[in-house]
């Protein structure tokens, strides 16, 4: 379930008080080849009125969905990050900020998807010393030495990556 909006229209224009929430769910549009969050994410957030408009601060705290940019292996991350985001009475004049419901209500869809695409990490990897695929028969090497055929002889590694240069 995606997260549901959150009734907040008896905090706008009064301005120093808070609420306490605790809401989960998911997200979509959020995720690239390698990375996503495709369970729930649990938001712990403090609402707190503000002049402008509604203050949301607080902790996200999810799994990412990682693919390890070495061995190809898929695997999992807890992540938990922090949040402070303005959420104010349209029209945006801030494009950093972000825009209440017409009756008060507060999406965090949009804040939760921009808050966790920056984290989103590029190039994971599934340990620091992963060692990869085989460039040669493309097996993984963390299970495995590759049995099915000769590793090239380093001796002529240097004249491979010249080939290489001249073909492009
Ligand atoms: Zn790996
Ligand atoms: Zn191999």
């Amino acid at each position: 379930m995606t997260f549901a909006p959150i009734g907040a229209g008896d905090l706008v224009g009064h301005p120093g008080v808070t609420r306490e929430i605790s809401v989960r769910g998911t997200v979509e549009g959020l995720g690239t080849d390698v990375a996503g969050v495709p369970g729930e994410i649990d938001a712990d957030v403090r609402l707190e009125s503000v002049i402008q408009g509604i203050l949301v601060s607080g902790r996200l705290t999810g799994v990412f969905s990682l693919r390890c940019a070495r061995c190809l292996d898929g695997f999992e991350r807890p992540f938990a990050l922090d949040v402070s985001e303005l959420l104010v009475v349209g029209p945006l004049s801030d494009p950093d900020w972000y825009e209440l419901g017409p009756e008060g209500e507060i999406d965090l869809g949009p804040m939760i998807v921009d808050a966790i695409g920056v984290e989103l990490p590029f190039a994971p990897l599934c340990r620091l010393d992963c060692l990869g695929l085989c460039e040669t028969c493309g097996g993984d090497r963390n299970l495995s030495q590759c049995p099915g055929h000769e590793q090239l002889d380093p001796r002529w590694a240097g004249l491979e990556v010249l080939l290489e240069r001249t073909n492009d």
